[in-house]
């Protein structure tokens, strides 16, 4: 990957940055360096560097070969994220954070479409997101927290190359993962202390169809969690975006 954490800063780096901070491999006398390891954004594990002969084209961190640490990134399969019904519901709760999910729609879905997430995300993309919450009970976990909720779509789906009539819209093919601590849903308040990380894999589209696994990874970033977009003015959407929405939920957000 072109990216990589920092090896004691909590900031991505590339190949070139890295040489820059800790030097090259080989010592002018041709000693291998010792270097702090920049490590990885998904599990920590160290990472190694390829490449740096001529780095600003070649380089890229790897995993070191004997590592055996869980990371999503190894995983071949597509989403290991689903969704189980809690066991210890919160009904009450649910219908608050769902009532004000919808009030906020416009942040979320806003969010979720940046630049460093998933821009050009169809609207019926989040309504099937909606859907799907609705469905497998999201709302119902007890802690969850109204402004995690957009990053957990993020991580339920793959973002696939999108084509637009006379030019291609995204070429490569996104998924998000949360870091490896993250293993359920509920991880998110359970195995982390809140500081959980969001990685964004581009893949490469497989030649033969199908999804994308490690041998397809292009490059991963480390997008910056926004925690109090919900506090910001109400962002606007597109005309049609605000008529699918009102048409697949008329009764949460008024049919007029
Ligand atoms: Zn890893």
């Amino acid at each position: 990957m072109r990216e990589a954490l920092h090896p004691t800063a909590y900031r991505s780096i590339t190949v070139v940055d890295y040489i820059g901070e800790f030097g090259p491999r080989l010592n002018p006398l041709g000693k291998r360096s010792i270097r702090l390891l920049a490590r990885c954004p998904a599990c920590l594990e160290p990472m190694n560097t390829r490449g740096e002969a001529n780095p600003k084209v070649d380089g890229v961190f790897a995993h070191q070969r004997n590592s055996t640490a869980y990371c999503p990134l190894k995983q071949s399969a597509a989403k290991p994220y689903r969704i189980l019904r809690p066991v210890d519901p919160d009904e009450e709760a649910a219908q608050r954070l769902r009532a004000s999910f919808f009030s906020h729609w416009k942040h979320h879905w806003t969010l979720m479409r940046q630049r460093d997430f998933a821009p050009f995300a169809d609207i019926e993309e989040f309504i099937a997101l909606i859907r799907h919450a609705d469905q497998s009970g999201l709302w119902l976990y007890r802690h969850l927290e109204e402004w995690v909720v957009p990053y957990i779509f993020l991580a339920l789906k793959d973002f696939p190359p999108i084509r637009g009539k006379d030019k291609v819209l995204r070429a490569e093919w996104i998924r998000f993962w949360f870091d490896a601590r993250v293993r359920t849903i509920e991880d998110l308040w359970i195995h982390t202390n809140g500081d959980w990380r969001i990685v964004k894999a581009i893949y490469a589209k497989p030649r033969n169809g199908g999804v994308p696994g490690p041998v397809q990874l292009k490059s991963v970033q480390i997008p910056e969690i926004q925690r109090n977009f919900l506090s910001k003015p109400e962002p606007g959407v597109h005309p049609y975006q605000e008529k699918a929405m009102k048409a697949a939920f008329p009764q949460e957000l008024g049919s007029a």
